[in-house]
């Protein structure tokens, strides 16, 4: 089926911009299948690890150490997409220069960073996965649609730290200048995301561009509101116009004197084999082609608040709408789970709260920010009461993704990735289970795929509805660029 053509005048703006032949080779490189790109989860290995124990061949993104990209089959398609331990959240699809943004970043563990437009997660797992078990990810969208898939992204990729809230970002002025790091990955014209979508082609105008660039000016300004100072900005979007890129940036520094463009030549921070920016920002501003490098088209900015920067710490909890500290049964009935069950005491450096219905653990440095209307940290379960009226507490499929915080003594049921035993359960089956009783967790090859109840000899899935693959084979999941 023929592709909507490239917008004629983007074409034209090129050719003015970077010259015929290189207009051309760009139009080109368009037209090309898009590069798959697999990001490991370091909580099961590094990329060349998992690569290698799956058998893909693969090649390292240079500016992600935790990013390659993944030769596809003749058809265009790769066992990654339909892997069991994609859905055990082993690695993450994603665009190979889109890799490059939180490298950028460079959140360090301990430190409070907020992702301001994160659906459907890209870069805020990549952002979880750079904390460690410390600090704290504040991951906000303005689409709750698009919220809602962010959560079940950090959830499939266990985020034991991360705060999700959705809505007008402006809501979060709340949360005062809290942040070390502020990514704004900002909502933009698309154009690096030509090859990939036919939706991107359609829509773009130079109308388009100046309408984002305006959003993007509101964003990146309130991104600097919520900084501490000495805090670190990165505005990043998936288009080469400048007057979206280059052209936000250079009006952020004229509004905004607490701002100040890092160098990242002379910080050694710009990431390996990019380009830089164009004009005067040049030099704290890189760019991702695709006719130069794997991957769609992405430009990123790095900024700084001026300042001396201020210790993250966790505070005196405050009371929230929404979390209030766990009561005496639910803590003794989680206590008895982890013991029991997981073999290990509860998660720690983390407080135990609920909502009224389920337990949550919720990350020390959260408690000190104003929670209402967010979801934060991991839901653990909730306490049922079972026909004979005895209250058991029924485990969260969330926690089954950040076992390793938690101990490895668990009980399981190890299953390898050619076992159809595998297929069933992520369809929602039920398992046999002989000699099986009580909670268990699946395991694919050594990484946790979800819960099961043994009983009888009969094991009830408990994966959860939404996240069920269907009869045909399932999408490409989170392929999509972001
Ligand atoms: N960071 C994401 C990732 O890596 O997966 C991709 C973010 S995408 C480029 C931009 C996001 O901005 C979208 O999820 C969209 O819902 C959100 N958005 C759309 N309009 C917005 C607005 N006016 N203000 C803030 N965010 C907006």
């Amino acid at each position: 089926m023929s592709r909507p053509p490239l917008p004629a005048a983007f074409l034209a703006r090129e050719r003015l911009r970077q010259g015929d032949a290189a207009a051309d080779d760009l139009a080109a490189a368009l037209e090309r299948t898009p590069d798959l790109g697999l990001r490991a989860n370091p909580r099961v290995g590094g990329v060349r690890e998992i690569a290698e124990r799956r058998g893909w061949a693969a090649q390292a993104v240079p500016w992600c150490l935790e990013g390659a990209t993944l030769a596809r089959t003749a058809r265009g398609t790769h066992p990654a997409t339909r892997h069991p331990w994609h859905d055990a959240g082993a690695y993450y699809l994603q665009d190979p220069s889109a890799m490059g943004v939180v490298p950028l970043l460079d959140p360090r563990p301990g430190e409070l960073v907020l992702d301001l437009a994160a659906a459907p997660g890209g870069k805020a797992t990549h952002v979880a996965a750079r904390l460690g078990v410390d600090g704290l990810l504040w991951a906000h969208d303005a689409v709750p649609a698009r919220a809602e898939a962010l959560v079940r992204n950090l959830e499939r990729w266990g985020a034991p730290h991360a705060v999700v809230s959705r809505g007008d970002p402006r809501h979060l002025r709340r949360l005062g200048p809290a942040f070390d790091r502020v990514l704004v990955d900002a909502p933009c014209s698309g154009e690096g995301m030509f090859r990939k979508s036919d939706a991107a082609r359609e829509r773009w105008s130079l109308h388009r561009v100046r309408a984002c660039a305006a959003v993007q000016g509101h964003l990146v300004d309130l991104a600097c509101d919520l900084l501490k100072p000495g805090g670190v900005l990165v505005y990043a979007t998936c288009t080469f116009a400048p007057e979206e890129d280059e052209g936000v940036v250079e009006a952020l520094l004229r509004r905004r004197p607490d701002m100040d463009l890092e160098d990242l030549a002379a910080g050694g921070i710009r990431p390996l084999a990019s380009d830089a920016g164009d004009g005067p920002v040049a030099q704290g501003t890189v760019r991702w082609w695709p006719h130069r490098g794997p991957g769609e088209g992405h430009f990123a900015a790095r900024l700084r608040r001026r300042g001396e920067p201020t210790a993250s710490s966790a505070r005196a909890p405050r009371p929230t709408a929404t979390l209030r500290p766990a009561d005496a049964g639910q803590v003794a009935a989680w206590r008895a789970f982890a013991t029991e069950t997981l073999g290990t005491p509860p998660l720690p450096g983390q407080r135990l709260a609920t909502d009224g219905e389920r337990l949550w653990s919720v990350p020390s440095l959260a408690w000190s920010l104003p929670l209402a209307g967010a979801r934060a940290g991991v839901p653990l379960g909730r306490v049922a009461t079972d026909r004979l009226g005895r209250r058991r507490f029924e485990p969260h499929h969330a926690l089954t993704r950040v076992l390793p915080d938690l101990g490895r003594s668990c009980a399981t049921l190890d299953l390898d990735e050619d076992d159809p035993r595998v297929a069933a359960y992520l369809r929602g089956e039920p398992l046999p289970a002989p000699g099986m009783e009580g909670w268990a967790v699946v395991r694919v090859d050594g990484v946790p795929l979800g819960w099961l109840k043994g009983h009888g000899g009969h094991g009830n899935n408990h994966y959860p509805r939404g996240l069920r693959r269907g009869p045909g084979p399932p999408p490409e999941l989170d392929a999509n660029g972001s």
